[in-house]
């Protein structure tokens, strides 16, 4: 893909950017430029261009606006300690995006375009990729994303679409060390049926999530979980990350795919667990299964996963009237996470493969 770069002519000053590199948070700031394609069915994708980050202008009939028709994806890229910048696992993000594109009836964008385009806008913005250290991993946090940019008010698949980059800077998740997550169980709500949008990274999975997350909040919990919404009985995923679910004997289980999202993060555990001889199950995952498994000590630890915390341990479950104790955090997580981390930045030898140097 021909991309052409026009540079900003107001980037950060070095003062500014420094000031936030310092302490960035999370999708707060944005680099000095973003990334376009366009697309319609008779010349297909074209325009590509680099050029300074700002507002969109857009007609009010634009049909994202009315029917949703988006899609996006989340990663990262790391600074190593040669100041080098690396991509982990960028063809995953891609094949997944294409997956989406086609639940969403959007046009799909190769492999290479998705790659190549991604690491274009990261190397005209790379010194918004944050200097990282153990215990405080900085990135650089990258959001492709395509949607129906023609302004119709007809219900149908647009016939002008926009593909964007954008990129933040993203601060190591836990500060001050690594906190369990309190979870919400939500009862009322769920994510995804036979037939929906579940596997898809799109805007709406997202918008119906917020009630439910909105409830978590409200019972003192940080994330929420969703049940299947056929039976109300098999535990899915949270609002943004996968679940594992360790047992004493060195099983560990993931709920299946179908009505999920298939996370990078979940994937690479499967690989990464496999290999240090955990024995991982991919299955449908009752609800009832955890309960008891915590109450008999079966499971020994619970944790989430994702791009963002890499993975995190699962404290409490609350439910309306109940929950479930907090199990100690036994320590595979945190050996996942560490090897996980290690590899994308740096620290460790990339075994599997993963990393791509941008
Ligand atoms: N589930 C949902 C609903 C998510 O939004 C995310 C974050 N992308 C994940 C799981 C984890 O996916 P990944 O490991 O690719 O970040």
């Amino acid at each position: 893909m021909e991309i052409t770069t026009k540079l900003s002519s107001h980037p950060a000053s070095d003062e500014r950017l420094a000031e936030i590199l310092a302490d960035p948070g999370f999708g707060n700031y944005f680099t000095d430029h973003m990334l376009l394609v366009e697309w319609t069915p008779e010349k297909g994708w074209h325009d590509a261009r680099i050029e300074a980050y700002g507002p969109l202008s857009l007609d009010p009939a634009t049909a994202v606006l009315h029917y949703a028709q988006e899609i996006f994806e989340g990663m990262k890229a790391y600074r190593h300690a040669d100041g080098s910048i690396w991509a982990f696992r960028p063809e995953a993000n891609a094949q997944r995006m294409a997956r989406s594109s086609k639940r969403l009836a959007l046009p799909t964008l190769e492999i290479e375009d998705f790659v190549q385009s991604v690491f274009e806008l990261v190397k005209v913005d790379q010194r918004w990729v944050p200097e990282a250290s153990e215990g405080n991993e900085k990135s650089l946090y990258l959001r492709p994303f395509m949607f129906a940019s023609e302004p119709f008010l007809g219900v149908r698949a647009a016939h002008h679409v926009t593909y964007m980059v954008i990129a933040s800077p993203a601060g190591s998740y836990f500060k001050g060390g690594v906190k369990p997550v309190r979870i919400w169980l939500s009862e009322d709500y769920t994510r995804a049926g036979r037939g929906g949008m579940g596997a898809a990274k799109t805007g709406g999975n997202y918008a119906s999530s917020l009630v439910a997350q909105e409830e978590a909040y409200s019972h003192g919990c940080d994330q929420v979980v969703f049940l299947d919404a056929a039976e109300g009985k098999y535990v899915e995923e949270l609002g943004g990350m996968n679940l594992y679910f360790v047992y004493a004997d060195g099983r560990i289980v993931t709920p299946e795919v179908g009505t999920i999202l298939e996370g990078i993060t979940r994937s690479s555990i499967i690989e990464l667990a496999g290999k240090l001889g955990y024995q991982v199950e991919e299955r449908k995952f009752a609800i009832d299964e955890w309960r008891a498994g915590v109450a008999s000590g079966e499971i020994t630890e619970v944790f989430a996963c994702g791009t963002a915390a890499v993975v995190t341990p699962v404290g409490e479950l609350v439910w309306e009237g109940g929950s479930l104790p907090s199990i100690p955090a036994g320590g595979v997580g945190e050996t996942l996470r560490k090897q996980l981390v290690d590899v994308q930045f740096g620290r460790a030898e990339d075994t599997f493969g993963w990393m791509r140097r941008i």
